[in-house]
């Protein structure tokens, strides 16, 4: 199944898209979120969506994130052997783990803001993995498997002065608004065959920046979900995004970043494609 969301920003509605047509399910659920999700939310989902009549999303309404504002976005560093090389960082002997604001997360079509006193804000595309069963200290890589709802593309924007040049953690850089362009579409993950066996780009006003492929992940997906709880309760409905492949704007020569009016467009194997235009902050 394809978890979408839809309407103006906070007043979010839950639905699904199906044939290519978005479907209101705010009759049933009031959200896709951590009780939708712990509370075998999506098997019965399945039961109702094959048994009922359900009316359609106008094709006008703004698309939003496809699930709730998470708890917490966790985001893993330098989780591609190739990125890491083109940041001139060694290769991670451990994940790298950092947060990013929670209210960052917009919808996949959403502007991406410059910052006030940006001069180097820059594009990543990832795997985001929304957890779908509260997840404490499991067992093994192999039981991570049923603590994940699904997967979709998450756009983690960085703004490489703020992260690197001011002092201090990453946070600064990773936190500003609209930093999180998610979705269109969460997939489930009963449909997705291997999470590392997906092609991923990104390109800038048409011009391809980068090209990826799960398969080169450093930690894979089962094994970060693992990982994670041993230090966190990975509550459901959290978001992890597992890092980006190469291309970013830091790493090329000289280094290229967003402007405004700058059109940024993403896509994942099976999880659709992201559009957004940037813009200056207020
Ligand atoms: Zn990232």
């Amino acid at each position: 199944m394809k978890l979408i969301r839809f309407g103006q920003p906070g007043r979010e509605k839950p639905g699904i898209l199906l044939d290519g047509q978005r479907k209101d399910l705010s009759a049933f659920y009031r959200d896709w979120d951590r009780e939708f999700f712990n509370g075998d939310g999506l098997s019965n989902l399945k039961k109702l969506v094959m048994h009922s009549e359900l009316p359609d999303v106008s094709a006008d309404e703004r698309w939003g994130a496809p699930v709730s504002r998470p708890g917490k976005v966790i985001c893993i560093g330098l989780n591609y052997s190739d990125h890491a090389k083109e940041s001139n960082m060694p290769i991670p002997e451990e994940p790298i783990v950092f947060q990013k604001g929670a209210n960052t997360v917009v919808g996949p079509y959403d502007t991406v803001i410059i910052p006030r006193k940006s001069v180097k804000t820059d594009w990543e595309v990832e795997l985001g993995v929304v957890i779908g069963r509260d997840a404490r200290y499991l067992e093994s890589p192999e039981d991570a498997i049923r603590h994940i709802a699904g997967y979709c593309i998450s756009h983690d924007v960085s703004e490489r002065a703020f992260q690197l040049e001011r002092g201090g953690q990453w946070t600064k850089g990773k936190s500003c608004d609209h930093f999180n362009p998610l979705g269109p579409w969460l997939l489930t993950a009963d449909e997705v065959i291997d999470p590392q066996q997906l092609a991923m780009q990104l390109s800038v006003n048409g011009e391809r920046m980068q090209t990826g492929h799960t398969g080169t992940m450093i930690f894979g997906v089962h094994f970060l979900v693992h990982y994670l709880s041993q230090f966190m309760t990975l509550e459901a409905g959290d978001l992890i995004s597992t890092g980006t492949p190469p291309g970013v704007g830091l790493g090329m020569n000289p280094p290229r970043y967003l402007r405004a009016g700058d059109v940024v467009e993403l896509s994942i194997d099976g999880l659709g494609s992201q559009r957004q235009l940037c813009v200056d902050a207020e």
